[in-house]
């Protein structure tokens, strides 16, 4: 028998309200001036103001960093790094969704790692971040990317827009406090295809290779939750029952895919960089396109999910569910819907094909698999 590794590290505080003890948190911890790593967005949000004046009543002297949007690329890390020696900063609170939380994350790699950010790019023979990453505390405010509680960060170079993969045990945040008050305002489209992405994580989680049955109880009882309230956050975005479900799934998905994940996201990887799409919403459209790939090599794991959703046990009855919600909650069924078409085949099949995540999946997936399953997709 083989010697497994299960790693479950991360604090996490939940609940409506729990962004009140961040001050006391660190305060504890013997910090008092933190950079708030954020991005324009999050910063317009009320909450967010009320957030800063209660860290400064709480007895803190918080700056702000703020220059965070789209997908997140280089020139912002080291902005935000600037940001934190001239403020004399000694912590980060990551708030926002997972763009933000990547880049307080390589912020956190810049101060004492002296390299280039991109030399410690997960990949064979680069620099290991060796030097210690400072004391952070992340407060999620989508459901879906689940960084708040994953060891990685996905940065993209200016230029090129190729993405880099930062990747160490080290950059996990040191507490996460996870208030699904702060998902309330999230717009319904938003709360779909976070929702959507979260989703993904949960299925290609349970249905990558490997030995890991604390994770895929995690990710199926994940899937339970997102089939009781996405629908209901999408369509009533105030009730603070379908929210806390939410954010719980999110934070279930990034941490049972320490498993691995799967062809759904490489293509989805591919649609972020060849044609800008939303990551959840490129899931959402890919998810049941790319997993019919999978059904005939493991049917098995698809007639679980679907028992576990209380489903005739099925592979039909799991793409049924699957194409009901995403109708349910106005994800596109076909890349058309998205702009996305055949002429853009070629150079999607090639980032897809480099991407890493599929090397979990279930099934080997080649070139000329990718090429069908975007064909299926248009
Ligand atoms: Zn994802």
């Amino acid at each position: 028998m083989s010697i497994y590794g299960f790693n479950f590290p991360t604090p996490i505080r939940f609940g409506a309200g729990s962004r009140k003890e961040v001050g006391p948190h660190l305060l504890a911890q013997g910090f008092s001036r933190p950079l708030i790593v954020t991005d324009k967005g999050v910063a317009q949000q009320a909450f967010f103001a009320e957030f800063v004046a209660l860290l400064q009543e709480q007895g803190l002297k918080p700056a702000v960093f703020d220059g965070i949007w789209g997908n997140p690329v280089k020139s912002q890390v080291l902005a935000g790094a600037a940001a934190f020696r001239a403020a004399e900063s000694d912590a980060m609170i990551g708030i926002g969704g997972g763009a933000a939380l990547d880049v307080a994350k390589a912020i956190g790699v810049c101060i004492h790692n002296p390299e280039d950010l991109f030399a410690y790019e997960d990949r064979p023979g680069a620099l290991s971040i060796d030097q210690p990453i400072p004391y952070w505390v992340a407060l999620p405010t989508t459901a879906g990317t689940g960084s708040e509680v994953g060891r990685s960060a996905v940065i993209s170079d200016d230029q090129t827009h190729q993405k880099k993969i930062i990747f160490a045990p080290s950059l996990l945040a040191r507490q996460v406090f996870a208030d699904p008050e702060l998902t309330l305002g999230l717009p319904p489209h938003i709360t779909a295809a976070t929702g959507m992405d979260a989703l993904t994580h949960l299925v290609e989680a349970f249905l990558a290779q490997g030995y890991h049955p604390i994770c895929d109880g995690i990710a199926l009882e994940g899937m339970r939750l997102v089939q009781a309230s996405l629908v209901q956050a999408v369509q009533e975005p105030g009730s603070l029952q379908a929210r806390s479900d939410m954010l719980l799934a999110s934070m279930m998905g990034a941490i049972a895919f320490q498993k691995g994940l799967g062809v759904v996201h490489s293509c989805a990887h591919a649609l972020s960089t060849v044609a800008d799409l939303h990551h959840g919403l490129a899931n959402g459209i890919m998810i049941n396109h790319a997993l019919a790939f999978n059904a005939e090599a493991v049917p098995e794991r698809f007639e679980r999910m679907a028992a576990t959703l209380g489903l005739e046990p099925s592979v039909e009855a799991f793409f049924h569910w699957i194409k009901a919600l995403r109708a349910e909650i106005g994800i596109p069924h076909q890349l058309g819907a998205v702009k996305v078409g055949a002429e853009q085949l070629d150079a999607l099949v090639e980032v897809a094909l480099a991407d890493a995540c599929h090397a979990s999946n279930p099934r080997i997936c080649t070139r000329e698999d990718f090429v069908q399953i975007f064909e299926g997709a248009f």
